[in-house]
Parts: structure tokens; sequence; C-alpha cells
């Protein structure tokens, strides 16, 4: 990319994600959203397209494309169905942390399986005590020879049930960050079990629950990098997680922007076309303008992260709230332009404002990205 416009293979790239959310995620995303069916089906064929490992290096299989591409893939899926674009953005940052911090044996071990979706992979860092303030975490990894003996709670998994693999926090020393490890940890492991599934306001098309670990003998095999590492290593993959989660708020927005447009188009009020009031015009322009403008933000700070630039973390913390608070308000906005019928499930736009909804609490809340990029400006002490 130079600085404002995409490459050919980006373009390419992007209009595959966005044909194939046309085809097999838009037209069943409703009945998805209110049976509450997890299409792992679908994300297979996603997957065979080289979307479940995007930015993976290609030696195991990955698809070796860079945080940008991501964000353009994510962006288009969830024009179809952002809960399904977030849950393969979960898959993707998971599968990613094996490939980053994983041995040659983890990786050639799991990622081939991850990259098909063979395999899918949840992230476990939410404990029921402890969400904001992750390195509080409690689930308990005691050493026993060449195993682990894994005991605690996850809070709020996606994909927990379902998922076969869960790349999970745990503490393995002292108190604070410090003490945490990471592991890999196999559904079919003696002693795992999942909470009853969660009933949420969205997200319906992919399942979350409680991830329960009793006396879980986990090989030390199993785990990424060395003990100590592991808050190091969630953070890095929410770095890519929250331009991940923005992009599927860009995309859930376009879709209801252009419900709006088509809509007030076509409704009549006061004799003329609802779009034909320079009030709603000028209502329209700013939630496109709005989009862009966090769009194209987005793709900077997903740039910076391609390049390891040092101010990577606050960019991307900045991306991912004002791309989820954004995309929150135009959906909303392309809702009010509905009138009634935006409030009606058949219409598609109440089920994206329900969706985008909750990407402005997890991958880390707004409240603490704000936190980041406050600690970044003032620092942690009295300056
Ligand atoms: C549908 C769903 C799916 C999820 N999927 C996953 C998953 O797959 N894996 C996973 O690990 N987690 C997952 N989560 C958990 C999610 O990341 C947490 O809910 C989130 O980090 C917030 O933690 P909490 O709910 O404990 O809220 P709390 O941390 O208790 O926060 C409560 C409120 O206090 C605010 N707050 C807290 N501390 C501060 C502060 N220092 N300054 C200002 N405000 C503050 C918060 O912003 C929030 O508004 C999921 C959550 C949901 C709802």
């Amino acid at each position: 990319m130079t600085q404002f416009s995409l490459t050919d293979d980006q373009i390419a790239i992007r209009d595959m994600a966005l044909a194939f959310a046309a085809d097999n995620l838009a037209p069943h995303a409703l009945e998805w959203d209110e049976k509450k069916h997890f299409p792992v089906d679908v994300m297979r064929e996603a997957a065979s397209l080289g979307m479940a490992a995007i930015y993976t290096r290609d030696d195991v299989g990955g698809s070796g494309m860079t945080r940008l591409d991501a964000a353009l893939i994510f962006e288009a899926l969830a024009t179809g169905c952002p809960a399904i674009s977030a849950y393969l953005s979960i898959h993707n940052m998971a599968t990613w942390m094996i490939d980053r911090y994983g041995s040659e044996e983890q990786r050639s071990r799991y990622i081939p399986r991850l990259v098909t979706m063979e395999l899918i992979a949840s992230y476990c860092l939410t404990e029921p005590g402890s969400g904001s303030d992750a390195a509080a975490l409690k689930t308990r990894a005691m050493r026993d020879g060449d195993h682990y003996i894994v005991n605690g709670v996850k809070q709020f998994i996606s994909g927990a049930g379902t998922s076969d693999i869960y790349v999970t926090m745990v503490r393995t020393g002292e108190d604070g960050p410090s003490g945490i490890s990471t592991l890999v940890i196999e559904k079919d492991m003696p002693g795992v079990s999942f909470g009853a599934q969660e009933k949420k306001m969205g997200w319906n098309a992919q399942p979350t629950a409680a991830v329960i670990f009793e006396d879980v003998r986990v090989p030390v095999a199993n785990r990424l990098s060395d003990e100590g590492m592991g808050f190091k290593i969630a953070m890095s993959g929410l770095d890519g997680g929250r331009i991940n989660i923005g992009a599927c708020s860009l995309g859930g927005a376009q879709a209801a922007l252009d419900k709006a447009l088509a809509y007030t188009g076509d409704r009549k009020a006061f004799g003329k076309r609802i779009a034909d009031f320079q009030a709603l015009q000028f209502k329209l322009a700013d939630m496109a303008t709005e989009l862009e403008c966090a769009r194209t933000f987005l793709w900077r700070a997903a740039s910076a992260l391609d390049a390891k630039a040092l101010d990577a973390t606050k960019l991307c913390a900045m991306a991912k709230r004002m791309a989820t608070d954004v995309g929150f308000q135009v959906a909303n906005d392309a809702l009010q332009l509905h009138g009634g019928y935006g409030y009606l499930a058949d219409y598609g736009v109440e089920k994206i404002v329900r969706d985008l909804r909750v990407h402005q609490i997890l991958e880390g809340t707004n409240e603490i990205m704000r936190l980041i990029v406050a600690r970044d400006l003032v620092g942690r002490g009295n300056r």
C-alpha cells in the first residue's frame, strides 16, 4: 500500500472476501442469529480460501499475508455477518500466537490443521474475577514432572465447547504479569469441561461459555515460549485482535449504511423520498465520513503493526476504540433511518447493531483502550 491506496493484490483479496460474504454469509446471517447456529462448515470453506491463518507463516500452510490484508478481509467478511467474521478473527489470532511463539514442533503439530479449520481455536484470558485487569488471573498451572496440573475457570470464551484448541493464559509463578504462561490445552484432555452457553444480546452465530479446568494434565511440551512470557504473548495477540475487531465493526457498519442508503432512496414521506430531506442527507454524509475516517486510521494502525513500529500498541488501541465506537454509531443511525422497520429483525439492521455492540467491550473495553493511550501520553507517574 502507498499511504492512501491499496495495491491490485489487496483489492483482489478484498473482492474475494466480499464475494464470499455475499454468497456464503449474508444470505444465512439472520437465520444463524435466530437459531444460534455456529456454521463451522462455512468457516471451513473460508479456510479453504486462506482466511483461517491469514498472517501466519506459509511454511506451515498459513497465508503469510499482512495485518493490513487481514483488516481488509475481516471488514469484507463482516459485511455478510459480523459475528462470523469476528469468530474467524479470534481463530486467526490464536493460530498466529502458536506460529509466533511456538516451537517448530508445536507449529508443525497444530498449524496445518488450524489452517484448514480441521481444528478450531479459542483464546482464553478472561476469568470470572478478572477481565480488564487480566494480569490478576488466577487459573493455576502447577508443575508435576513433564506436565502441568491446571485448575481454574475461563469466562466468556468464544467458541467454547466447539473449539478443539484453547490457547490459555495460566499462572505458573508469582502474582502479576510476570507469573503468567501460555498453554495450548486440547478439548479432549481429561478434566476440561464447559459451562452452559451464555444467552447474549448479539454474536448469536457463535457460542460463548466458560471453560473449566479441573486437574487437567497438560504436557510441558504444550507451553508456548518460556514460563513467565504468557502476559506478553496474550497482549501481542490482542494488538492484532484489536485491528481485526475494529475491521469487523467497519464491515458491519458499511453494510448498515448501504441498507440505509437503499431504504431512504425508496421510502416516501410527505410526498417525497426521505433521502430528499436535507437533514437525512447530512446524516448519511456524516455516517460515510466518520466511517471513512475510522477505516483510514485503522489501516494506518495495521501498517504500523506490520512495520513493528514502536507506537503500534498505542495506535492499535486508538484504532480499536475509534472503529468500534464509529461502527456502532453508524449502525445505530442506520437503524434510526429505517424508522420502525429498523427495529424489525427482517430488515437485518438491528442484528448488526446487536453484533457490533460487543466490539466496544471485548478485546479490551474501550475504556481500557483509552487507558493504554493515556498511559502513553501522560506516563504512569506524576509527570
Ligand atoms: C460475547 C463475548 C465474547 C468474549 N470472548 C472472549 C474470549 O474469547 N476470550 C477471552 O479471554 N475473553 C472474552 N471476552 C471477555 C471480554 O474480553 C471481557 O468481558 C472484557 O475484557 C471486560 O472484562 P469484564 O467483563 O470482566 O469487565 P470489567 O473488567 O469488570 O469492567 C467493568 C467496567 O469497568 C471498566 N473498567 C475496568 N477497569 C477500568 C479502569 N482501570 N479504568 C476505567 N474503566 C475501567 C470497564 O471498561 C467496564 O466498563 C468476551 C466477552 C463477551 C461479552
